[in-house]
């Protein structure tokens, strides 16, 4: 039996409940909840049992630089970034984390000097994902600081730019903006996979960072993990998260490990009964994008950005960006988009935490399709 995602999908719209018509939709986080529906799918096949006695030591492997490194998982991320061509694994560390989220923290500490007379200005070009400001300043770091927006940075001296792309929010493929040599560069990769970008080539940068919470969609796990290039940053990173949280907890890696497999698996077997993920969650993508795009020209009130399609060499044919956030910029006299899409009981979240006007707005794309259709049926009927 082959299933295709349009037939997985509840793609009907306008709901016929009338509940729904007060329900509050919170497209704030990008909580990849439509992932569920392929995972539930999978059944069995995605399951694990842990019996009470496995991984009881903080040790993983001791021969490895990341001591806490399940070997599996390495296996597994090296097995996935070859099967979908996005990274060069060959002579990289692999350095794996609570979360990209911990792993962005880990790189500032690895990169930053020790011994600089003033904090490293960490910089991002606006829109930048709202959590980067946040995540530099809230511990008031002696060795790191926010610089605010890449594109505007006239200081004189080292930084560390973040460089994330596909970008959240706005989706666009990014390079470095900075472009000085005293730059260091931190690779945010977590929407570089074919069901939202076109892959172009491996990536092959210095640090470069990705997440199941967007790949595979399980953000509970909290695994993230780093390629590092250079064996005395990938030490200290490692050191990092041994201060910060004595490794990064296996049963997650372990789990990670297994559905990392079974991603490659359905790829690998494709033309047999496998439902392959990147088919079925390109498929859902481009079907919400393609509803996203006609009931915002329907409407008039919001534009979207555009993207050339390009070639994949993972779908070895011309493919669409297909953004997890919708980056809405409001039309006509609507200055507040944020606020406009609540009193449609819509929440997102503003442009100024991403850097730029209120103007802008970002949605998940990735939330329940229950939610999503009823985002659309309302975006539909909005009028002013
Ligand atoms: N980087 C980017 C660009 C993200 O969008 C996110 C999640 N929203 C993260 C990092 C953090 O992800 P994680 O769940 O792996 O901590």
């Amino acid at each position: 039996l082959r299933l295709s995602a349009s037939t997985l999908a509840n793609s009907s719209t306008c709901s016929d409940h009338p509940e729904d018509r007060d329900r509050i939709i919170n497209l704030d986080h990008g909580d990849p909840k439509m992932y569920e529906k392929f995972w539930r799918k999978m059944g069995d096949k995605s399951t694990i049992t842990i019996p009470g006695w496995q991984s009881i030591s903080y040790f993983s492997d001791i021969t490895n630089i990341c001591w806490f490194l399940e070997p599996e998982l390495a296996k597994e991320v090296v097995r996935l970034h070859n099967v979908v061509g996005n990274a060069v694994t060959k002579g990289r560390y692999i350095v794996v984390g609570t979360g990209s989220s911990q792993l962005i923290l880990a790189a500032f500490y690895a990169l930053s000097p020790p011994d600089a007379p003033e904090p490293i200005s960490v910089l991002s070009a606006s829109p930048y994902y709202s959590s980067y400001p946040s995540m530099t300043d809230f511990q008031k770091s002696g060795l790191y600081k926010w610089g605010g927006d890449a594109k505007s940075f006239d200081k004189d001296g080292p930084y560390i730019e973040l460089v994330t792309s596909p970008n959240n929010p706005d989706g666009h493929t990014r390079q470095p903006v900075v472009n000085r040599s005293d730059g260091i560069l931190i690779h945010d990769l977590a929407y570089y996979w074919p069901h939202y970008t076109p892959i172009s080539s491996p990536s092959d940068h210095d640090i470069t960072l990705f997440t199941v919470s967007k790949s595979t969609g399980h953000a509970g796990m909290r695994i993230g993990w780093a390629l590092v290039k250079d064996q005395e940053v990938a030490k200290r990173m490692t050191k990092f998260i041994e201060l910060n949280t004595i490794g990064v907890s296996k049963d997650s890696q372990l789990r990670a490990a297994k559905v990392l497999k079974l991603v490659s698996d359905s790829t690998e077997q494709e033309n047999t009964q496998e439902l392959s993920f990147f088919n079925y969650s390109y498929e859902i993508m481009e079907q919400r994008w393609k509803q996203l795009r006609a009931s915002a020209e329907a409407n008039g009130l919001f534009t979207l950005p555009n993207f050339p399609t390009e070639f994949c060499t993972f779908f070895n044919k011309e493919t669409e960006n297909l953004p997890a956030f919708a980056w809405m910029k409001c039309e006509k006299d609507i200055e507040d988009c944020q606020s406009f899409l609540g009193e449609h009981k819509i929440m997102s979240r503003g442009g100024k935490h991403f850097g730029v006007s209120q103007r802008y707005v970002r949605v998940s794309m990735l939330d329940t399709d229950e939610n999503f259709n009823l985002f659309i049926d309302r975006l539909s009927a909005m009028q002013i």
